[in-house]
């Protein structure tokens, strides 16, 4: 059969799609990427806002009109598997359940909800998007339940893959020629909490021994998650990312409290500078929320003050909204009004850019390694060990590290002069 597929949301999601896509190309199956070819069409769908749901359900519908056959999976398929069942899809398969993706789409399962999430080993196949960067999901699922996250209802609770298993994975990638690896978690330091004397600093000890990865990323912190033998790994060896992605939320401990966070905004703070003066050239990325219920001026001051003090070199932003069956949207009424979040939004994008400038504007003139990750308009671009993607005025295969002298940072891009090719990719 020839298939479609259609993927929104977390690098968790997208990975999951390279795993299915991999188990029906092993099973006879076709991956089409124009649409007009397709037999049918999968669409991994997204539960996290409203809004990507929403986008599921009209996606779908056009489909249909074009005569698709259409198949349902992820987060909008396990969190509102009756309500797909009044639209005429082929298959409702869950996040735990992608191993059933080839009798879905051989029709011999109609629907799968159930955790079977074990099944997917250093064995099963994935057909990935890149040649050199590979993703690689070390933990299932969210424990932490905060109030306005949908994902412990749609993922499920935390289950560990077994370290040796993972390491296999990455052995096995090596020898496919990948030379960078991203460790991926909902809350990625997790990793090992429902083993025995396992975590992800051991994890990522263990892995960057392993010959031909020259680079590892872990992504996402939970702030009170991140250890000192974490930032200590890191520190000590020069394969694994300086950059810590730790999602604050908020900077007011009434909102954090609020949204069952566990931490304090001055836990958040020490966290931020224990990273900073122990891992040199770090860079912290951090995620916020706009306008959760209650929060007032002075709450949003709060924010304000923590991303001046983060200093972050990547911050995302998101306007709250109230996601079905979560506590935040059954007791809490979202009573900012969306003109506020706007301006809310539009202020913390006002000092992130300020923020973002004067530290790329600072690092011109230095030298960085790069890793090449793709090339687009006759130029390639690379991610510095830090996480800042800089542009070079040649083409160069991916997956090459080169050193770089950084020469300026105009509107929001960071650019590079080529020093010298240190590493030819394999
Ligand atoms: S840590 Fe909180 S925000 Fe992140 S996935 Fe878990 S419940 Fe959701």
């Amino acid at each position: 059969m020839k298939i479609f597929f259609k993927t929104y949301g977390c690098q968790m999601n997208v990975h999951d799609t390279e795993v299915m896509k991999g188990l029906l190309v092993n099973s006879g199956h076709t991956i089409v990427t124009e649409l007009k070819t397709a037999d049918l069409v999968v669409i991994n769908t997204c539960a996290v806002r409203g809004k990507s749901e929403n986008k599921v359900y009209s996606l779908i519908g056009r489909l249909k009109k074009g005569g698709y056959k259409v198949g349902i999976t992820g987060c909008v398929a396990q969190a509102m598997s009756n309500k797909l069942k009044n639209y005429d899809v082929e298959f409702i398969i869950g996040t735990r359940a992608i191993t059933s993706i080839i009798k879905a789409v051989e029709g011999t399962k109609k629907i799968d909800l159930e955790d079977h999430i074990c099944e997917v080993n250093a064995t099963t196949p994935a057909l990935r998007r890149q040649k050199k960067h590979a993703w690689v999901n070390i933990i299932a699922g969210c424990d932490k339940f905060c109030t306005y996250c949908i994902v412990p209802y749609t993922r499920g609770r935390e289950l560990s893959r077994p370290l040796e298993d993972i390491v296999d994975e990455v052995k096995s990638l090596a020898s496919q020629g990948y030379n960078q690896v991203t460790f991926l978690g909902q809350n990625v330091d997790s990793y090992g909490k429902d083993m025995d004397n396992t975590s992800l600093a051991k994890l990522l000890e263990i892995s960057q021994r392993i010959e031909g990865i020259e680079r590892f990323w872990f992504l996402t912190s939970y702030p009170s998650d991140v250890t000192t033998k974490l930032i200590d790994t890191v520190a000590k060896y020069p394969k694994l990312s300086k950059n810590f992605h730790i999602p604050a939320q908020s900077g007011s401990n009434r909102i954090l409290k609020k949204m069952n966070r566990r931490y304090s905004r001055s836990e958040y703070l020490e966290l931020v500078n224990e990273i900073r003066s122990k891992v040199e050239g770090s860079t912290i990325g951090g995620d916020i929320i706009v306008g959760f219920p209650t929060e007032t001026d002075e709450d949003f001051e709060e924010t304000l003050s923590l991303v001046k003090a983060a200093r972050y070199i990547r911050l995302n932003v998101a306007p709250y909204s109230p996601r079905f069956g979560t506590v935040a949207s059954k007791f809490y009424p979202d009573d900012v009004p969306y003109e506020v979040k706007k301006i809310r939004i539009a202020k913390l994008a006002s000092l992130q850019h300020d923020i973002e400038k004067s530290l790329n504007e600072k690092s011109v003139g230095q030298e960085v390694e790069i890793m090449i990750e793709g090339n687009s308009a006759g130029r390639s671009y690379g991610r510095t060990i830090d996480n800042r993607m800089v542009f070079v005025n040649d083409k160069i295969p991916e997956g090459e590290i080169l050193k770089v002298r950084l020469t300026a940072f105009k509107s929001g891009t960071l650019y590079g002069q080529i020093r010298k090719v240190s590493v030819f990719a394999k």
